[in-house]
């Protein structure tokens, strides 16, 4: 082939082969794969100047020939890099720029004519500065290379690195951990506060346990509604303890994948054991140690996981070797029965709301910071309050707090407590309704409940009657003070839960007493439900009726998660009729009352009712002296009064 090309291009027309001799074909001709990206700086840095130069300065392969032959060839320089030979010819002046051809591959035949020509001749190797210049362009597109691959090797590298940090624990590791929180911001929860601090003098002397042949517990588990100040109190403990303080959230260990949560359980408990004696605190267990193989759709493999390794770590330490692990949770009825048994959080330390006692120290805790009027009363507010957790008392002074830079006020006083109390029990006030047959409406209903809530003898005693409205739908409402000792001893009696009811129903007794069956309205929807509760209770939990002294309904009605989905009812078909009639029965008895007492006191209704509508909210002190003047008020209004 190499001999042959020189031969064709001989036979061949020398126009024709300028034309088809196009550098992208030269190019190609080398082209690599790899080359393939030099041909765009290639293409631009040379074709311009060749398509320039192709006119006036270049010369064909033949006419070279030709004018060697006939002499007029002073020197022809060749430049193997370029395939170009530079010709000067002897009639063009000196400093004039040589004459260019492009050269053929091979260029043994061309050397030979003009040998015989002869015609100087000088190799010039390559090196010129365009060439120097197409190499530094085919450097620029590659440096931006490079520079993108080390990038990505670089994200790839940091990616994988991450993926082996997957197993690496979360836990916030303090020596001395700064929560910035004291024993004496905790209150109201003495008992399980107490429990705590010996679980740190077990762990900063444990001779004096182990002496007499105790075993130190491995885990307390701190049990108790939302708000109670579970996360507060080992807050507290890591701030005081003086011993090094892992915390974490069981939702922490739960990864996408499976085996990544147990990987850091183990972990956890590597760094735990280098660091002993120390505590683990795990917030929210739930999220990890719930009942395995439970639930709505069945089973989740890496929770699972992540909980055997949890119990195994927790029986792979013997006792005494200086780690305790605290954890909380708010669902201890969802958690594996093997989480609970003797030996890993074989203590339970119940955090439950507050009493009143309790509620004071809280508020005691929590108004420290804030501006008080001396008229306010803590012991008053933490008589309110029963069933309030302590973290539904620190939003109520913050609440009220509120209220009180809006009224521009210096210093809380008890009328923004009272709107504080009322707004998180209740909702947020509305605009008080134009007077009209609605408004009549809504002050008989809620004056029959107060009325009710007065008269009846084991009822709670009124706090106050209003018919301003509130968010959520709400036109007034009558509001009791329920009684201490109910709440606080959790016993309630028959007697007040029937009375309970009769005041409930009050509100449409009512109505109907008034504006006649046809008027009746369906705002009494919350009312009814209230009642068919309580009734029902009565009947199939407390076994307070004749139909039998049975627990006929499971007490657990958390249907969404963990054990005892879906509520078993365990009874006949005989006994839900038995059941049915009974509860009918009860709330049909207590409305009579309520009818009847309406009925007796209509006047009294009637003057309470324009009262409540002139002054929008009724006291329960005052509410009670108007009554008192139409009938004798019972014996526990008395007493209150004295
Ligand atoms: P949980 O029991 O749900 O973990 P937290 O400990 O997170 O409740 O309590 C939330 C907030 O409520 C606390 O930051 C604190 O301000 C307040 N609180 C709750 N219980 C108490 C308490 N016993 N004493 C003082 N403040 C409390
Ligand atoms: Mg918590
Ligand atoms: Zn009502």
């Amino acid at each position: 082939m190499e001999k042959f090309e020189p031969n064709i291009q001989q036979n061949i027309k020398p126009n024709n082969l300028l034309i088809k001799q196009k550098p992208s074909k030269r190019l190609a001709l080398t082209g690599m794969l790899a080359a393939s990206l030099m041909m765009l700086p290639g293409m631009l840095g040379v074709s311009p100047a060749m398509a320039q130069q192709k006119n006036d300065r270049e010369l064909s392969y033949s006419e070279l020939i030709k004018k060697a032959q006939s002499g007029e060839v002073k020197k022809v320089e060749l430049d193997e890099t370029e395939q170009i030979a530079r010709v000067f010819l002897k009639s063009q002046k000196p400093d004039a720029q040589p004459l260019q051809v492009r050269l053929l591959n091979q260029n043994s035949e061309l050397i030979g004519k003009l040998r015989q020509s002869k015609v100087d001749i000088e190799p010039v190797s390559s090196a010129n500065s365009r060439a120097a210049f197409g190499l530094l362009i085919n450097l620029m597109w590659i440096l931006p290379l490079v520079a993108l691959m080390l990038l990505f090797l670089r994200r790839s590298s940091n990616a994988s690195s991450q993926a082996m940090n997957f197993g690496k624990t979360r836990a916030r590791f303090q020596i001395e951990a700064k929560t910035g929180i004291k024993f004496d911001d905790v209150a109201g929860i003495e008992e399980a506060k107490e429990e705590l601090q010996e679980v740190v003098t077990f762990l900063k002397q444990p001779e004096k346990f182990t002496a007499v042949g105790a075993r130190i517990p491995k885990g307390v588990l701190l049990v108790g509604p939302p708000g109670t100040g579970k996360t507060l109190l080992a807050k507290a403990i890591a701030g005081e303890a003086a011993v090094p303080f892992f915390s974490i959230s069981g939702s922490e260990f739960v990864e996408m994948f499976v085996g990544v949560g147990a990987s850091r359980v183990r972990d956890l408990f590597k760094k735990a054991k280098d660091n002993a004696p120390c505590l683990i605190f795990i917030d929210e267990i739930d999220a990890v140690g719930r009942q395995r193989g439970a639930g709505i759709g069945g089973g989740n493999d890496e929770r699972e996981q992540t909980l055997n390794q949890l119990l195994t770590e927790m029986d792979g330490f013997e006792g005494n070797n200086g780690i305790i692990i605290i954890a909380a949770t708010n669902r201890p009825d969802v958690l594996d029965a093997a989480l609970l048994r003797p030996g890993r959080f074989d203590r339970q330390i119940i955090v439950d709301a507050p009493d009143r006692k309790g509620r004071l120290a809280i508020l005691q805790v929590h108004s420290r910071n804030k501006k008080i009027d001396p008229s306010v009363s803590l012991e008053v507010i933490a008589r309110r309050t029963p069933g309030f957790t302590g973290a539904d008392l620190a939003n109520l002074l913050n609440e009220a707090a509120i209220l009180t830079a809006r009224r521009r006020k210096e210093a809380i006083t008890p009328l923004e407590i009272d709107d504080a109390i009322d707004r998180l029990t209740i909702g947020l006030t509305l605009n008080p309704l134009m007077d009209s047959k609605k408004k009549r409406l809504i002050a008989y209903h809620e004056v029959g409940h107060a009325l009710l809530a007065t008269l009846l003898p084991h009822s709670d005693s009124l706090n106050k009657v209003t018919i301003i409205p509130r968010s959520g739908g709400i036109g007034g409402f009558s509001q009791q003070i329920p009684n201490e000792q109910v709440i606080d001893s959790g016993l309630n009696t028959r007697a007040r839960m029937k009375d309970d009811i009769t005041v409930t129903l009050g509100g449409k007794a009512t109505e109907v007493e008034v504006f006649g069956e046809a008027e009746v309205t369906n705002g009494a929807v919350s009312d009814l439900k209230a009642v068919t509760n309580i009734a029902r209770k009565m009947v199939t939990v407390y076994g307070m009726t004749d139909v039998g002294l049975l627990a006929l309904e499971s007490h657990n009605q958390d249907v969404f998660l963990g054990r005892d989905w879906g509520t078993r009812n365990e009874y006949s078909e005989e006994m839900a009729i038995k059941i049915d009639r009974k509860v009918r029965e009860i709330a049909n008895e207590c409305y009579q009352i309520a009818r009847n007492i309406i009925r007796e006191n209509r006047t009294l209704v009637d003057r309470l009712v324009d009262l409540l509508i002139e002054q929008e909210t009724i006291e329960g002190e005052q509410f009670r002296q108007i009554v008192a003047e139409y009938t004798p008020l019972p014996e526990k209004e008395l007493a209150k009064s004295n």
